[in-house]
């Protein structure tokens, strides 16, 4: 795995995207919130993240230190039922990262967030909160990287998924947790918008672990530095290969 330098690095280029994010989509959340809660999960997401910037800009050295100030800076400014969510499962979790950023201690990282969020909400699958979105997410992950034996990165793109799949499941729910609940039955149709938040989140870090780890973990590193071409020929090759798949 990549040395503590990397994980910094990648890590403070992590909690940029997602901050860029949850910026992007301050009006979507809000308008999430504004349909089965008091429309601020937008406007909490994103002053939380920028106090993230704030707080741990230029901090080195110890991953699971830096994960932990994210986690502080989120229960700080953030309140409401998401901010300590969100923080305090982040500040409990991080504790698993001692080791530095690798397969098994992120798992161990999910593992410990789902169970913080479900210890302080006391949600369970199915209530209509941001639990529907983690569950999926964590159980994916865990199960790619310890039964499938997958590479972290194919394991995080699953789990994003399933975390997809979590979101769309909410819509459909009577919530029975926060905020939402008091609509009762006016909450069904709605999306949640902590599930949206969580997977925006998990999106990014794909993101980010895409960037700093495609052919990295792969053993062959040939693959992903330049071949010089036998023949010499390749210098007008432009439009062969220059339609986009996805
Ligand atoms: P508030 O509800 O205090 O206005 P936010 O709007 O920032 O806070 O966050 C709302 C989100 O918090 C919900 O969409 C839901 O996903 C999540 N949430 C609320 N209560 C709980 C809970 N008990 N457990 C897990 N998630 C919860
Ligand atoms: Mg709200």
């Amino acid at each position: 795995m990549a040395d503590t330098d990397v994980q910094v690095e990648a890590l403070h280029a992590a909690l940029a995207n997602v901050a860029e994010r949850l910026a992007d989509e301050k009006r979507y959340l809000t308008e999430l919130d504004s349909a089965i809660g008091d429309a601020d999960h937008g406007a909490n997401m994103n002053r939380g993240f920028q106090t993230v910037l704030e707080k741990t800009e230029g901090m080195d050295g110890d991953p699971a230190e830096i994960v932990k100030a994210v986690g502080m800076a989120i229960v700080s400014e953030v309140g409401g039922a998401a901010g300590p969510l969100y923080g305090g499962s982040i500040m409990t979790a991080s504790q698993e990262l001692d080791g530095g950023i690798t397969a098994e201690t992120t798992v161990a990282f999910a593992e410990a967030y789902l169970e913080k969020l479900q210890d302080r909400g006391g949600a369970q699958i199915g209530q209509k909160t941001m639990v529907d979105a983690v569950t999926p997410a964590v159980h994916t992950y865990k199960k790619s990287i310890e039964e499938d034996g997958l590479p972290p990165l194919e394991a995080l793109a699953k789990a994003v998924d399933a975390a997809e799949r979590g979101v769309n499941f909410t819509v459909p729910l009577r919530a029975t947790k926060g905020r939402a609940s008091y609509l009762g039955w006016r909450s069904v149709g709605h999306q949640d918008p902590g599930a949206t938040s969580t997977l925006f989140i998990l999106e990014e870090l794909l993101e980010t672990a895409t960037e700093y780890l495609d052919g990295v973990d792969s053993e062959d590193r040939d693959a992903t530095s330049p071949t010089i071409p036998d023949d010499g020929d390749e210098g007008d090759g432009a439009g062969a290969d220059g339609t986009e798949d996805e």
